[in-house]
């Protein structure tokens, strides 16, 4: 057996990590995917506008109504000093008395209705700012809305890809797993499920690039003198320890 094909399950097997790693950084990719984050964000903005708009709408639903007693009460008002004014043309003849207490209702009348026309006035006052913020809210809930359809679109369009991406490797895992022995990949699993997703580690001179730490120099020793079939592992982290002629 050459060197190249005795090195050949520990190459697939760095292969296997290197892409059950992607794997899983697709998963956590999926599950945190900057849109969703974005989304939450605009429906929130969305439904605090919502609310202030609907207390505009009910502010101004309630002066459009007052608007509406008061012009019905102006266009009583007219009609009553209409008929007054009609009553005094016809009584000319009449006792000055009842000619002064008709002068007088004209005056109150008159009186009422510039009282009416002021409360008209404030009223217009009152609904012309609540309008221009109502027309504000709703032309901020319009543009949110369209913000909110533009990062849907672009949200469903990166599950997509990366769900093609992970379909894509997830065949190219089939025939990696080919590759590597049953009794290796047994190792690999039971490692995996021991020391959770990074089981395959390298010897970097002293040091396992798994966690980082030394080995002594004895077992460095040791393990340089396996031959290329025999399996290591780091004693600190429990990972499998592939050597640099097994990569070779
Ligand atoms: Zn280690």
């Amino acid at each position: 057996m050459t060197e190249e094909t005795s090195s050949q399950p520990f190459k697939a097997l760095a292969a296997l990590q290197q892409l059950d790693t992607e794997l899983l950084q697709l998963t956590h990719r999926r599950s945190n995917l900057p849109e969703v984050a974005e989304l939450q964000e605009l429906q929130r903005r969305s439904a605090e506008i919502e609310g202030s708009a609907s207390d505009l709408r009910a502010a101004n639903g309630e002066l459009m109504a007052r608007q509406e007693d008061v012009a019905t009460a102006i266009a009583r008002q007219v009609q009553r000093l209409h008929e007054l004014e009609r009553k005094m043309q016809a009584s000319t003849g009449a006792a000055s008395r009842d000619l002064a207490a008709m002068d007088a209702e004209l005056h109150r009348l008159a009186e009422h209705q510039r009282n009416l026309e002021d409360e008209e006035l404030l009223l217009l006052e009152e609904v012309e700012p609540v309008e221009a913020e109502l027309t504000k809210a709703e032309m901020q809930l319009r543009e949110l809305q369209i913000a909110i359809d533009e990062v849907k679109v672009r949200g469903r369009k990166a599950v997509a890809e990366l769900d093609a991406l992970r379909s894509t490797r997830e065949g190219e895992r089939g025939g990696l797993v080919a590759k590597v022995p049953d009794s290796l990949l047994a190792t690999y699993d039971q490692v995996r499920a021991k020391v959770g997703a990074i089981a395959v580690a390298r010897l970097q001179g002293h040091r396992c690039d798994g966690c980082s730490l030394e080995l002594p120099a004895v077992e460095v020793d040791r393990i340089s003198k396996l031959s290329i079939e025999e399996l290591s592992t780091c004693d600190h982290c429990g990972r499998i320890l592939l050597r640099p002629d097994q990569l070779r």
